[in-house]
């Protein structure tokens, strides 16, 4: 896939009405979007949709003639929301938990289970408060990914809720407010790790990549990189884990990450130190910017399935930020296949490094 092909959007017809998608963005084929914006009943006036990837569900609601803002915190799929639903719903970038307090008669959510058990809890929270008391709370999932256990505690915030529809392993319930919600629990959590003989400090929100720990591939890659840096690109940056130990070593540090809660992490971890932008690839780039080194671990996963075609792109766009000799170090785990994609667009790759991940160089010679 080109760079070009990976960044357009593209018209769909959903069942519910006209929609963008692009390579990269959640919930077009995802079939609990379908299921809960088929099951949706109107309810009030103003509905929330905390989880809305491409718009389908947000689609469904604006269908019932509800005014709807839908709350997204991947840039791929704000690209699509923006395009497509932007002059008849609120398109707003941010965290689930964080949407204004009883502001909504309505709440949907589809479980993001993928982001795991923190991210879910406070985004079924912060449902909780934005409804008014009396609202309806809508959420799918599936039985495989935990929708049992977090309708369960879904019941347990808010209240009364009825499973209302079954198909395969997926589910859709709707619940009612009853209760004030519980505080949210602070969102932040930190880490420290000993990384190229210093100790330092992340920060971050739920749901971002390798919480808790530096993953052993990102550091497999920290051990590999020699000489000078240059201005470096730090492409899917995180909260910032390749980054945050280049401070000093980089000429300049610039990270781009699609993912919101990943921005603001990132962003914390850095400060004035380098310029973290929340982007899909490298679409928040200036045209023509290049740099001397660009660092990826890339994503294989988009919304738990796995998916190359961010990968690809993320090779892509190396090849089109580096400058002439410049050099690229992505790391992946070994079974991923990234050596003849690096080859072609590349000429040449060298493998710095292997244990259960690989260091793979591709450095720009034309
Ligand atoms: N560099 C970090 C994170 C690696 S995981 C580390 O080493 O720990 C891959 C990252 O790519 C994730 O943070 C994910 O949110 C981000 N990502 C996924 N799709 C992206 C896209 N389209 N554009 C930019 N970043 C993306």
């Amino acid at each position: 896939m080109t760079l070009e092909a990976y960044h357009a959007l593209r018209p769909f017809s959903a069942p519910e009405g006209h929609l963008f998608v692009k390579a990269g963005a959640r919930g077009l084929d995802d079939p609990a979007y379908e299921l809960l914006a088929q099951s949706l009943e109107p309810y009030g006036e103003e509905a929330l949709d905390l989880n809305p990837g491409v718009g389908r569900v947000t689609l469904a609601l604006l269908q019932h003639g509800l005014l709807v803002r839908a709350i997204e915190t991947s840039r791929a799929a704000l690209r699509c929301l923006e395009a497509g639903l932007a002059k008849r719903a609120e398109i707003v970038c941010g965290l689930p938990w964080e949407a204004p307090s009883e502001s909504a008669d309505m709440v949907a959510l589809v479980l993001p289970a993928e982001r795991g058990t923190r991210y879910v809890t406070l985004s079924l929270l912060g449902a909780a408060r934005a409804l008014r008391m009396g609202g309806r709370f809508y959420i799918a999932g599936n039985k495989s990914r935990g929708f049992d256990h977090y309708f369960r505690l879904a019941q347990e915030i808010l209240g009364f809720g009825v499973v209302l529809e079954r198909k395969g392993p997926l589910r859709v319930a709707v619940l009612e407010k009853e209760k004030p919600p519980p505080p949210l629990p602070p969102a932040w959590a930190s880490f420290s790790c000993w990384v190229r003989g210093r100790t330092l400090e992340f920060a971050y929100l739920p749901g971002v990549f390798s919480a808790g720990g530096l993953d052993p591939g990102s550091t497999l890659l920290l051990e590999n990189l020699e000489g000078d840096l240059g201005q470096v690109l730090d492409l899917g940056a995180g909260y910032g884990a390749l980054s945050l130990p280049l401070v000093g070593w980089a000429e300049g540090l610039v990270l781009l990450e699609d993912d919101w809660p990943s921005v603001l992490s990132a962003r914390r971890n850095l400060g004035e130190k380098a310029t973290v932008l929340h982007s899909d690839v490298d679409e928040a780039l200036t045209k023509g910017r290049t740099f001397a080194t660009i660092v990826a671990n890339p994503p294989f996963h988009v919304g738990g399935l796995v998916v190359l075609e961010t990968a690809v792109a993320f090779i892509e766009a190396a090849y089109a930020r580096l400058e002439r000799g410049g050099k690229f170090y992505l790391v992946a785990n070994r079974f991923l296949p990234y050596e003849p994609l690096l080859l072609e667009r590349f000429g040449r790759v060298r493998t710095l490094a292997e244990n259960s991940h690989k260091v793979l160089l591709a450095q720009k010679l034309g």
